[in-house]
């Protein structure tokens, strides 16, 4: 990666802006080499995923981007000594790809998620061109899904299957795949199909969405954020840059 990066728990990640990533998109598009680039997402969750999963930890280790998503990536970088410089998310890139007319396909989420959203984003952004869109639960079809994805030519990938799931399937896939650019978004088709919707803007601008999603899926994300987003802060007190030895 030549870029500036910080380190949580051995996992590298930009410290760039927006604009930064979207260059890198375009450049990688634009070069039109074979080489179909490897991007990521990391938040606080992500990272005490990998703190846990070193097979998580490798792939992203392989990614040719890791971008630093939401406050908790923000606050360890800070104390760590590398900030970053914004929060680079799914979310806010997803309308800024579609704006700049990509050939875009869409692969995650249940069944008809990812179809809605296609449908939402050509109906919000004329320019954008989704060459394809399909659910996330193909187990064993591999190959059929790479196929209808190499088949629909697009120049990025948008791949929601969930962390690490997603990071895991596209390092092993991502030599079959054809597009420029595939990037692992979590739940972002959930956001863009309007199945969840997003928290205020305000909540957004004071950087508690997290609360708001705690709100909506209480049961599933208790664990992930009222125990997850301590542990975290403890974690970077504990161990910083440095993978965790007993993992
Ligand atoms: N999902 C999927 N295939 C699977 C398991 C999950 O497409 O086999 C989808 C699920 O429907 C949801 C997303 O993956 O849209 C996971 O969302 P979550 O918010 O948990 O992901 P995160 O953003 O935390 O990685």
């Amino acid at each position: 990666m030549v870029q500036a990066v910080a380190e949580v728990f051995g996992v590298k990640f930009s410290t760039g802006s927006m604009p930064e990533a979207l260059d890198y998109i375009s450049e990688a598009i634009r070069q039109n080499d074979k080489k179909c680039r490897f991007c990521a997402f990391i938040n606080a969750d992500c990272l005490n995923l990998a703190y846990k999963n070193v097979t998580y930890r490798a792939v992203l280790a392989q990614a040719d981007r890791v971008w630093a998503d939401g406050i908790g990536a923000a606050i360890a970088a800070r104390y760590l000594k590398t900030p970053v410089t914004d929060n680079v998310n799914g979310t806010d890139m997803l309308p800024l790809l579609c704006r700049a007319g990509y050939k875009i396909y869409l692969l995650g989420g249940a069944p008809g998620v990812a179809e809605r959203a296609a449908e939402r984003l050509t109906a919000t952004y004329p320019e954008v061109r989704i060459v394809g869109a399909e659910h996330g639960f193909f187990a064993g079809r591999d190959t059929e899904v790479i196929d209808r994805i190499n088949r629909a030519n697009p120049e990025i990938l948008l791949v929601g299957l969930g962390a690490p799931r997603q990071e895991l399937w596209i390092a092993e896939h991502l030599s079959e795949l054809k597009c420029r650019v595939v990037i692992g978004v979590g739940g972002l088709l959930d956001f863009a199909s309007g199945r969840i919707p997003r928290a205020p803007k305000w909540m957004r601008k004071l950087k508690i969405e997290w609360t708001y999603r705690l709100y909506q899926e209480p049961r599933r994300l208790f664990r992930r954020y009222v125990i997850g987003n301590p542990l975290f802060l403890w974690r970077v007190l504990l161990h910083g840059r440095n993978a965790p030895k007993s993992h």
